[in-house]
C-alpha cells in the first residue's frame, strides 16, 4: 500500500517537473526561481554547479545582445565575489595537459554558489566541481580543449576568458619528458630513465622560463606523473603546437650493458612536409655539438604512437645510451644535463627563426 502511495507521489512530482521545464524554455526569469529551489543543492558538488551554468547559459541566450553583453562583457564566465573578498584572494592554476582550470578563492564557504551564482557559457566546459573547506573554495573546471585563461576583475566581478594559446603567444611548444610514475622506461644500474628524462626537461624549463621570447611552453609533466600517450600528443595537437619535442634515453635492444653509445633523434616519416625531419636534424646537430656525443643519426619513428599521431612537427631525442656505463655516468651529471637542455633550446629557437 505504501509503495502505491509513493508511486503516485513520484508521478505527480515528475509531472510538475515536466511542466516546470516546459515553462522554463519560455520564461527566462524562471531560471532564477529554479536556482533558488535548488539552493540547498548548489552548496557544491559536480552536477549542481554544472546545472547552474547550463541554466545561466540558456538564460543568457534568451537575453538580448545588450543584456548579455552587460552581464559577460564578451567574456566566457563571470563569478561574483562576496563583499569582504577581493580579486587578490583569487588564484588560478591552469594545467593544460589535464585540461583543468583550478580557481581557488580565499574566503568563500560551501554555500558560495547559493548566493553568488556563476554566469556565462559553457562552450568548452565539460564538468565543474566545487568544494570548500576552512573558507577556501576551489572551483575546478574541466575543459574539452587546451586553453589559456585570462582573469580580469571589475568591482565585485571576476571575469574569465578562455583563449587559444596562439592568441597569447607567438609560438607554442610542447615538451614531453618520457615515461613517469610506475613506468620507469629503461632501468640500468639503479638509474631510471624517467628520472633522467625529467631532469633534462626541468633544465630546459629553466631556459624557457628565463627566455624573453614570447613562446608558450606546455609540459606533459614536470613531476613523477605518467600522463597517457593520448594526453601527451593531445596537448600538442589541440594547442596547435608549432613544435612537439619528446626527451628520452636509449638502451640496446637486448637491454644488456655494452659499448654502444651516442645520440639519436626520431622524426615522423609520414610527415610529407619534411618539417619533422628538419626539426629532428636541428636537434641532433645541436646535441652533437654541445655534448660531443657520437651520432646515431635521425631515424623514422612512426612506430611510436606520439610520433605517428602528432600533427605538429615532432622530434623524439634519445640523448644517450643508458646501457653504456660511461654514457650513463655522463647522463646523470648536472652539467651534462644542462648542456643537453641548452642544445634542445637552441634547436627550438633555430627552427622558429628566433
Ligand atoms: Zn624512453
Amino acid at each position: 500500500m505504501e509503495e502505491k502511495v509513493m508511486g503516485a507521489f513520484t508521478a505527480i512530482v515528475l509531472a510538475v517537473v515536466i511542466i516546470m521545464s516546459c515553462l522554463l524554455i519560455y520564461v527566462p526569469n524562471m531560471h532564477i526561481i529554479a536556482l533558488k529551489i535548488q539552493d540547498n543543492k548548489l552548496a557544491g558538488g559536480r552536477t549542481s554547479v554544472m546545472e547552474m551554468l547550463r541554466a545561466s547559459e540558456e538564460e543568457l541566450e534568451g537575453d538580448d545582445e545588450q543584456t548579455r553583453e552587460s552581464v559577460l562583457k564578451g567574456h566566457q564566465i563571470r563569478l561574483t565575489l562576496p563583499q569582504n573578498v577581493t580579486s587578490k584572494a583569487v588564484s588560478i592554476d591552469n594545467s593544460q595537459v589535464d585540461r583543468t582550470i583550478k580557481i581557488t578563492i580565499n574566503g568563500i564557504g560551501k554555500d558560495y554558489f547559493t548566493n553568488y551564482p556563476m554566469r556565462g557559457n559553457g562552450d568548452n566546459i565539460v564538468d565543474i566541481t566545487y568544494d570548500s573547506s576552512d573558507l577556501v573554495g576551489v572551483i575546478e573546471l574541466a575543459l574539452d580543449d587546451v586553453k589559456e585563461v585570462k582573469m580580469t576583475s571589475e568591482g565585485e566581478y571576476i571575469y574569465l576568458d578562455f583563449l587559444e594559446p596562439h592568441d597569447v603567444y607567438d609560438y607554442v611548444v610542447v615538451v614531453d619528458a618520457g615515461h613517469g610514475g610506475n613506468v620507469p622506461g629503461a632501468s640500468k644500474l639503479g638509474v631510471d630513465e624517467k628520472d633522467l628524462d625529467l631532469q633534462i626537461v626541468l633544465e630546459l624549463k629553466k631556459l624557457f622560463d628565463a627566455s624573453n621570447k614570447n613562446i608558450g611552453v606546455y609540459y606533459t609533466r614536470t613531476d613523477d606523473s605518467n600522463p597517457s600517450f593520448e594526453a601527451r600528443v593531445g596537448l600538442a595537437n589541440d594547442s596547435d603546437a608549432d613544435l612537439f619535442l619528446s626527451v628520452h634515453n636509449n638502451s640496446t635492444a637486448s637491454g644488456r650493458m655494452s659499448n654502444i653509445s651516442g645520440t639519436e633523434v626520431m622524426y615522423k616519416g609520414g610527415d610529407s612536409t619534411g618539417e619533422s625531419k628538419k626539426f629532428a636534424e636541428m636537434c641532433l646537430n645541436h646535441l652533437l655539438e654541445e655534448l660531443g656525443s657520437k651520432s646515431k643519426g635521425t631515424v623514422v619513428g612512426d612506430e611510436v604512437y606520439i610520433i605517428r599521431t602528432s600533427k605538429s612537427p615532432v622530434a623524439l631525442a634519445e640523448i644517450g645510451f643508458m646501457t653504456n656505463a660511461n654514457e650513463l655516468e655522463k647522463l646523470q651529471d648536472k652539467e651534462y644535463q644542462q648542456s643537453t637542455a641548452k642544445a634542445l633550446y637552441d634547436a627550438v629557437l633555430e627552427y622558429l627563426n628566433l
